[in-house]
């Protein structure tokens, strides 16, 4: 131990160092590196100058003004009219709070989030620290902020770059299941005897390898129960994606009432987990056309066959959460028939089972406390209802998060009616209908009766 610390005072020693080059910069030399971009061209010039000292960790202070800051470091004009480049991680964590609260727009959510991912990077991240402190600011400005900063704490907690969190929009990371190939007859699945399985196995397996053959990857192939896994992830990995999978559809055939063998994919599905974002994209690009722009998953619907893409990031609960959704989707497409769930009961439903599947995902209780906040606020969850996604109207900010609790609410208040909602919805049933003959509710009832239950509970239970 005694040697770790020499080492590390060491190492501090030599950072420290390194980061005293206070030279004498233009407002305009320190812009446009890539490392401001991270941030989302945060910052700019300040107008007029703010009067600031500022106390280096190791040097003298500077009384001066403030005359630009990025994310990354902040410059101020001496009273000789010297101007110094400070990064942020040669003040003291008080010192950039107070500086940076000083100079943001304090009515702008993303103004504190980023003050909170700021905070992270400079290693605070204790309760009622300013990292939590400017992340609560903002979820209450803008309670969607609040999936970012879960996030950003949760690759902070890893070892890995907060910042990066900033860039990748909430929506993003889930999506809603591309049809484009999907099967536009509504009729049920035929029933495939265990030879046409075995055929039809053979069938997916090459149209896979195709695929990978096609984007130039090299993966290898495991296949674990209803599922083909091709990846490049290592043993360990593998098996516990495997795992995982197999926990997915075992809990689906549980709520929907199937007995424990059904088989509902034609043969089995396909999943790619990669953990190379280049390739991930580029497999989207060459086998399916699509471009996942910030997503770290995909579920493709091509025919009778189901294709789930997965980059394995840096966050891995926000990973296996992404690859549960996922597969959800691919599941309920195969589940009697193609016919579609409303959206935000497909969303809510991947959501649902995603966090009760990963026991230490923070998702499902940040969703009810947006849900929560939504309804406080006299927001009307039956906008949510009628969002779809051909007009552009899904999602809106609190899409996820309302649809989540919604399918939540519907499972607590009575399984059965909503496993046999599915199944009419999937008899080619009007949802509507449908809600008011299992549930006795119509929509509008139901988001009033979810309004009321959410103001009835106090705390969020799993
Ligand atoms: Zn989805």
């Amino acid at each position: 131990m005694r040697t770790m610390d020499r080492m590390t005072s060491l190492l501090r020693g030599m950072l420290v160092c390194a980061l005293i080059v206070t030279t004498a910069v233009g407002a305009h030399a320190q812009r446009g590196g890539g490392a401001t971009d991270r941030w989302g061209g945060w910052g700019g010039v300040v107008e007029p100058a703010l009067r600031a000292t500022l106390r280096p960790m190791d040097g003298a202070a500077i009384r001066g003004e403030i005359v630009s800051w990025t994310g990354e470091d902040v410059t101020i004009r001496d009273q000789g009219g010297a101007e110094s480049l400070l990064r942020w991680d040669e003040l003291d964590a008080r010192q950039v709070y107070e500086t940076t609260r000083r100079l943001i727009d304090t009515d702008n959510a993303g103004d504190w989030l980023r003050v909170g991912v700021l905070m992270l990077t400079l290693g605070e991240d204790g309760s009622g620290g300013f990292a939590e402190r400017s992340f609560a600011v903002a979820a209450r400005l803008d309670a969607a902020t609040a999936l970012v900063a879960d996030a950003a704490r949760r690759a902070h907690a890893a070892g890995g770059d907060p910042v990066k969190t900033l860039s990748a929009t909430p929506e993003s990371l889930n999506t809603a299941p591309d049809r484009s190939g999907a099967n536009a007859d509504e009729g049920p699945w035929p029933e495939l005897s265990e030879a046409q399985r075995a055929v039809e196995t053979a069938r997916v397996r090459a149209r896979a390898e195709a695929m990978v053959r096609g984007a130039g990857l090299a993966l290898s192939q495991t296949d674990a129960g209803e599922f083909i896994l091709f990846t490049d992830l290592d043993e360990k990995a593998t098996k516990e994606a495997a795992a995982q999978l197999e926990r997915m559809y075992r809990a689906l055939v549980r709520t929907l009432e199937l007995p424990a063998e059904t088989r509902l994919f034609q043969g089995k599905a396909v999943v790619f987990l990669l953990t190379k974002r280049d390739e991930f994209v580029h497999l989207e690009r060459e086998a399916f056309g699509v471009d996942p722009n910030g997503a770290i998953g995909m579920c493709h619907l091509r025919d009778a066959d189901v294709f789930v893409v997965c980059h394995k990031a840096e966050d891995e609960t926000a990973y296996m959460s992404t690859l549960i959704h996922e597969t959800v989707h691919g599941f309920m497409y195969r589940y009697k028939s193609p016919a579609e769930l409303p959206i935000w009961a497909n969303e809510g439903l991947a959501d649902y089972i995603a966090g009760f599947l990963l026991t230490n995902s923070l998702e499902p209780g940040r969703h009810w406390t947006q849900a929560k906040a939504f309804v406080r606020s006299g927001e009307d969850a039956s906008d949510v209802l009628y969002q779809s996604y051909e007009d552009g109207t899904w999602p809106e900010k609190d899409s996820y998060a309302v649809s989540h609790m919604l399918v939540r609410h519907m499972l607590r208040r009575d399984a059965r009616a909503m496993k046999q909602w599915i199944d009419d919805i999937k008899d080619g049933l009007d949802w509507r209908g449908s809600l008011r003959e299992r549930f006795a509710l119509t929509p509008n009832q139901l988001a009033d009766d979810f309004a009321a239950a959410m103001t009835r509970e106090s705390y969020y239970k799993r």
